[in-house]
């Protein structure tokens, strides 16, 4: 028999891996607080549930995709969340974006009630989830990670196992900060390009032909902000929330991290003016809009 397995979060991200997962021929049982969410759900043939405690009473295999931090500790840990229900035996797969030391506390609360906990962050954009396409950071026991596999085959194309329990979001950081604070000096390069004056294509073309090239901007803002698409993609919402975990990891193992403290102001501000729901790499138009310089846009295919 297969696994029966809970899906908690169906958000952007949530709902699309949930999706595949159902197409796919999995037992799901979903749970959010938007009841619309579910009700798409249900429609792509998963079945609904009350409440988190409800899922972790009928699941062998819990998958939360939830916002932030607060959300997971209520969702997982809180009184009538999902570990106060769960059998033991049962695995917990938190693939939201978090502080590592909830992680850490949820692998120790899962394991005080002998059920197992594996964090599979992931890495890519909503589009991809659409697609199947999402790649994922696993941190799992060698066993845990067997049990989960098929369920990250059916969600995605590309999973890196980086360690025990703890090792996938704290990958997640690592990679969050190269192509978060890469928005931040990006836009800041090509707000200087742009008042010089000079041509974008020629400027793109010598960076591209330099170690100046990076993926951000040579992948993500050639088909965003430079095309004139600024609709999330990645809002500068959760990169900003993304920057207050990696900064406050950083401050917890004493690593000192300014660059990343100066890229956090860097989207605070454009945050205040009004582009929180825009994809990060609007960061060049907030700066742009900023400095009264046009903003840079690709003219030609
Ligand atoms: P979202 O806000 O679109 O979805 C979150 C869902 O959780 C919503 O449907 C919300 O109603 C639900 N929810 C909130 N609190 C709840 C609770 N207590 N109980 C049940 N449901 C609850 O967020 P998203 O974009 O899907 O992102 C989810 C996570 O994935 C975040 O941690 C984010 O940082 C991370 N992430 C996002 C992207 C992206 O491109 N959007 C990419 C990679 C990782």
């Amino acid at each position: 028999m297969s696994a029966r397995v809970g899906f908690i979060g169906l958000g952007k991200m949530g709902q699309p891996m949930a999706s595949n997962l159902a197409r796919k021929g999995f037992p799901l049982l979903v749970f959010d607080v938007d009841s619309a969410a579910i009700a798409r759900l249900v429609e792509a043939g998963a079945r609904p549930a009350s409440g988190a405690g409800d899922v972790g009473a009928h699941s062998d295999i819990v998958i939360t995709m939830l916002p932030d931090s607060a959300s997971v500790e209520q969702v997982i840990l809180g009184d009538t969340g999902v570990l106060e229900h769960l059998a033991p035996g049962s695995l917990i797969m938190d693939m939201s974006t978090v502080d590592p030391l909830l992680t850490d506390r949820l692998a120790a609360a899962a394991r005080d009630r002998g059920c197992v906990f594996v964090d599979a962050p992931v890495g890519r954009l909503a589009s991809h989830a659409e697609r199947g396409e999402s790649l994922f950071m696993v941190g799992a026991a060698d066993f845990a990670f067997a049990r989960v596999k098929p369920l990250l085959d059916a969600m995605g194309t590309t999973i890196h196992h980086c360690g025990e329990a703890g090792a996938g979001i704290r990958t997640k950081l690592v990679n969050n900060y190269l192509a978060i604070v890469s928005c931040a000096f990006n836009a800041e390069a090509l707000a200087l390009s742009q008042r010089f004056g000079l041509s974008l294509e020629k400027t793109l073309a010598v960076i591209h032909g330099t170690t100046a090239t990076n993926g951000q901007l040579k992948i993500a803002w050639a088909s965003k902000v430079l095309k004139g698409d600024i609709e999330p993609g990645f809002t500068i919402d959760l990169a900003h929330k993304d920057l207050n975990l990696i900064v406050e990891a950083a401050r917890a193992g004493g690593v000192p991290v300014p660059i990343a403290e100066v890229a956090r102001r860097s989207f605070s501000a454009a945050r205040e003016e009004g582009f929180g729901g825009k994809d990060f790499s609007a960061m060049v138009d907030a700066l742009c809009d900023r400095a009264h310089i046009t903003r840079p846009r690709l003219t030609n295919d």
